[in-house]
């Protein structure tokens, strides 16, 4: 399958890689639109929320936490930061995996969706 996270998951293209266990893999933005933008991924393959099955759903407890983790490794965890996914064409969607991206390091503002 030719997507670009996948390839990123499997370390076949470079990436900043900011935490990674057996399931899920953040890496910081290639295009950031805030100080803080990391994006966190299930390794498993999987198109958007729309596309979440059983097996997928079950991940989505190892996502949270490993955002978790992030925002304080990061220092953005008292100041606050927006976590965001986007689903398919009119959600902005641009990378069909999975994906949740953490906004933070200044004030986000309301209006930012990534
Ligand atoms: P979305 O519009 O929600 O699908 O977001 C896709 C995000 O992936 C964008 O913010 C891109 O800047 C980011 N992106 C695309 N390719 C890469 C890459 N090779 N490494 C890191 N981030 C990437």
């Amino acid at each position: 399958m030719d997507c670009i996270f996948c390839k990123i998951a499997n370390k076949e293209i470079p990436s900043d890689i900011v935490y990674e266990n057996e399931k899920v893999i953040a890496f910081r933005d290639i295009n950031p639109v805030a100080p803080v933008h990391i994006l966190v991924i299930p390794k498993e393959h999987t198109e958007s929320v729309q596309t979440l099955d059983d097996k997928h759903l079950s991940l989505l407890p190892d996502i949270f936490k490993a955002i978790k983790e992030i925002a304080e490794k990061e220092n953005i965890s008292e100041s606050g930061y927006r976590v965001i996914t986007n689903s398919g064409k009119h959600g902005g969607q641009e990378v069909f995996h999975l994906h949740f991206h953490i906004l933070g390091g200044e004030n986000i503002g309301k209006l930012r969706c990534k």
